[in-house]
C-alpha cells in the first residue's frame, strides 16, 4: 500500500495544478489501500492561513510543518555531526556581494563555500556564543542516479560545476531563526511521515537530485518519486489565471460539479487508454497507475471540461438507479442555480421570466446543452428579455447568413403567422404543441418552405440563437409574447 500526501504551501493558492497533484496521489494512495496525508508547508508561516487549515488525526503529526520545527532543527544538527551540513556564519552584506561579483563576471551567483571549511570546534564556538549562522548542505560534486517512476533514470548529475567554474549551490535547510526551508522540511516529514509515493510536478525535478542525496545523508530510503508535467495552455504557455489556472473554487462558483472538475483534471497527464472518458471517482481510483503518468506537458482544452460536465449532468438527470428524488432536488438545485445567474445577467427581468417554473420548462427543452449556469443564461438570453432587439444581442451569426430572398418571404412568412394566430378565438384552442403545428403545417406543406419558416421563426422569436426547436420556444414564450415578437421584428 502506498502512502502519500499533498503537501501545499498556503502560501500559494489551491489552482487546478494543485488539484492534479493532490487527486494523483489520493488516488494512489486508495488504489493500493493506502493512505494520503495532507500536510500543509507552511514554513513561510501564515497566520490567518493557519486558521483555516484542517486538523486531520494520524500517528504522525503534527501535520503542519510550522509544529515541526523542534524536529527539522534536530535533523539539521545531525548533518552537522555527519558533516554533510556546514553553519554558514556569512552576513548577507558578504552574500550580496558576492553574488554581484560573480553575476559580473557572467557566473552564477551560489555561494563560495567559505564556512565549509571552518573548523568544526571553532564553529560550535562561534554559535554557542550567539552568532548568527544558518545551516548549509554540502552537496556532492556528483548527485546520486535516481529513478523517476515517470522520467525513468535520472543520471547522476555533477552539483558543483557550471561553465567550467566551481558554483556552489549548498542550499540553505535551517535559516537564522532556527526554521528550516523547504528542502529540509520536505525530507524530514516525508521520511518521518513513511512517505512511499511522492507524486508532484515537474518544477520539482531539478530539486530532486538534492533531495535523494539529503535521504542518503540520512541514511534512508528514499520514496518514489514521480513527477508530472506542467500544465500548459492551448498556445503551449504555462497555465496562468488568465488562461484557467484560477482557484479550484471559482469553478465550483461558476457551477461545475466536482465529479466533472475531478475527472478533468485527473485527465490531465494520465494517459489511461480506458474506453471511456467518463470516469467518476470510483471507476478513476479503479484505473489508477503511475505507470500511465505522461512526461511531456499537458495542454489543458475546457472544452473537455464542458463535455465531462454535461456528462455527468445527464446521468444525474435520469439516474441509472432510477432513484429520481436525487434527480429531482439536483433539478431542483439547477433551477435556482440559473434564477440566480439570471438575476445576475439580467437586473431589470420581469417576474414572471424568473418564475422557477418558467426556468424549470426552458431547462428541460433544452438540457442537453446544459453546461454551467451562467453559459445557459447566455445562450438562452432570448427568453429573458422581455422586448428584445436582436441588433443588440451578440453573436448573432444566423442573420448574417440568411440570404435577401430568405428575408422577403420571410417577412410575408411571419405576417401569416400573426394573423392565423390572431384570427383564433383565443378560446377556441389551447395553446400547445398540436395548435403550433397546425399554424406551421397548415400554411407551408413543402420542406424547404418549412425550413425557410422555421429560419425566420428562430430569428424572430430567438434572434437566430440555438436553443430547442422552434415549437417549444413558441411554447414557453407563450403566445402573446410570440405574437409581439413576430409583429416587432426589424429586418
Ligand atoms: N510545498 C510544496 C508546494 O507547495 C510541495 C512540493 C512537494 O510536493 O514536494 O508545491
Amino acid at each position: 500500500p502506498a502512502r502519500t500526501r499533498f503537501a501545499p504551501s498556503p502560501t500559494g493558492y489551491l489552482h487546478l495544478g494543485s488539484l492534479r497533484t493532490a487527486l494523483f496521489n489520493y488516488l494512489l494512495a486508495k488504489r493500493t489501500g493506502g493512505q494520503f496525508l495532507l500536510r500543509i508547508e507552511d514554513t513561510d508561516e501564515y497566520k490567518e492561513l493557519k486558521r483555516l487549515c484542517p486538523q486531520v488525526g494520524g500517528n504522525y503529526g503534527p501535520y503542519r510543518q510550522s509544529e515541526r520545527s523542534h524536529i527539522h532543527k534536530e535533523h539539521a544538527e545531525q548533518l552537522l555531526e555527519t558533516k554533510h551540513g556546514y553553519r554558514c556564519f556569512c552576513s548577507i552584506e558578504r552574500l550580496r556581494s558576492l553574488a554581484e561579483q560573480r553575476r559580473a563576471l557572467g557566473l552564477t551567483s551560489e555561494y563560495d563555500r567559505t564556512c565549509a571549511s571552518l573548523d568544526p570546534t571553532e564553529s560550535a564556538a562561534r554559535a554557542a556564543a550567539g552568532e548568527p549562522y544558518v545551516v548549509r548542505l554540502k552537496v556532492p560534486d556528483v548527485y546520486p542516479m535516481f529513478t523517476d517512476a515517470v522520467h525513468g533514470r535520472i543520471k547522476p548529475g555533477r552539483a558543483t560545476v557550471r561553465h567550467g567554474e566551481p558554483a556552489f549551490e549548498d542550499p540553505i535547510l535551517l535559516k537564522q531563526d532556527g526554521l528550516p526551508t523547504y528542502h529540509l522540511a520536505n525530507v524530514v516529514d516525508d521520511h518521518l511521515m513513511n512517505i512511499t509515493h511522492v507524486i508532484r510536478g515537474a518544477e520539482w525535478l531539478p530539486s530532486t537530485p538534492k533531495h535523494v542525496f539529503m535521504y542518503q545523508a540520512f541514511g534512508w530510503e528514499p520514496p518514489v518519486f514521480c513527477h508530472v508535467g506542467l500544465l500548459m495552455d492551448m498556445e503551449g504557455h504555462k497555465l496562468s489565471k488568465r488562461t484557467g489556472d484560477v482557484h479550484i473554487s471559482e469553478y465550483r462558483d461558476k457551477g461545475y460539479l466536482s465529479e466533472a472538475l475531478l475527472n478533468f483534471v485527473a485527465l490531465l497527464g494520465w494517459n489511461n487508454r480506458l474506453k471511456s472518458d467518463v470516469l467518476p471517482l470510483e471507476a478513476l481510483v479503479e484505473n489508477f497507475s503511475v505507470k500511465d503518468l505522461t512526461k511531456g506537458n499537458t495542454k489543458v482544452n475546457f472544452g473537455k471540461l464542458d463535455y465531462l460536465q454535461k456528462a455527468f449532468i445527464a446521468a444525474y438527470s435520469v439516474p441509472e438507479d432510477g432513484d429520481t428524488s436525487k434527480s429531482s432536488n439536483f433539478a431542483a438545485s439547477i433551477v435556482e442555480a440559473v434564477q440566480n445567474a439570471v438575476a445576475v445577467r439580467f437586473p431589470q427581468v420581469p417576474e414572471e421570466l424568473q418564475h422557477p417554473e418558467y426556468i424549470a420548462a426552458i431547462l428541460e427543452s433544452d438540457m442537453k446543452n446544459y453546461i454551467t449556469p451562467v453559459k445557459f443564461v447566455e445562450s438562452h438570453d432570448y427568453f429573458f428579455l422581455p422586448n428584445p432587439d436582436w441588433d443588440s444581442i451578440e453573436a448573432n451569426v444566423y442573420r448574417e447568413k440568411m440570404t435577401g430572398e430568405d428575408v422577403i418571404k420571410g417577412k410575408d412568412a411571419l405576417a401569416t403567422i400573426v394573423d392565423t394566430m390572431k384570427k383564433r378565438p383565443s378560446d377556441m384552442l389551447e395553446w400547445n404543441d398540436d395548435y403550433i403545428t397546425r399554424i406551421l403545417g397548415d400554411n407551408w406543406q413543402d420542406e424547404d418552405s418549412k425550413k425557410m419558416v422555421q429560419r425566420n421563426l428562430r430569428y424572430a422569436l430567438a434572434g437566430g440563437k440555438g436553443g430547442p426547436g422552434i415549437h417549444k420556444i413558441m411554447m414557453i414564450l407563450g403566445e402573446e409574447e410570440v405574437i409581439r415578437r413576430l409583429e416587432n421584428v426589424r429586418w
